[in-house]
């Protein structure tokens, strides 16, 4: 199975998106959510 797919900032021309968990990211603090997002889940 692959992992969930996520709408990624950088297909985005403001390099804004919405995460599946329905908080704002950048490809700023994309990284950082990623990880503390699949922390929460346990994934
Ligand atoms: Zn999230």
């Amino acid at each position: 199975m692959h992992d969930a797919r996520l709408p990624l900032p950088t297909q985005r021309p403001e390099g804004i998106a919405h995460c599946f968990c329905g908080q704002t990211i950048t490809s700023v603090t994309l990284g950082q959510h990623v990880l503390a997002a699949r922390r929460a889940i346990g994934a």
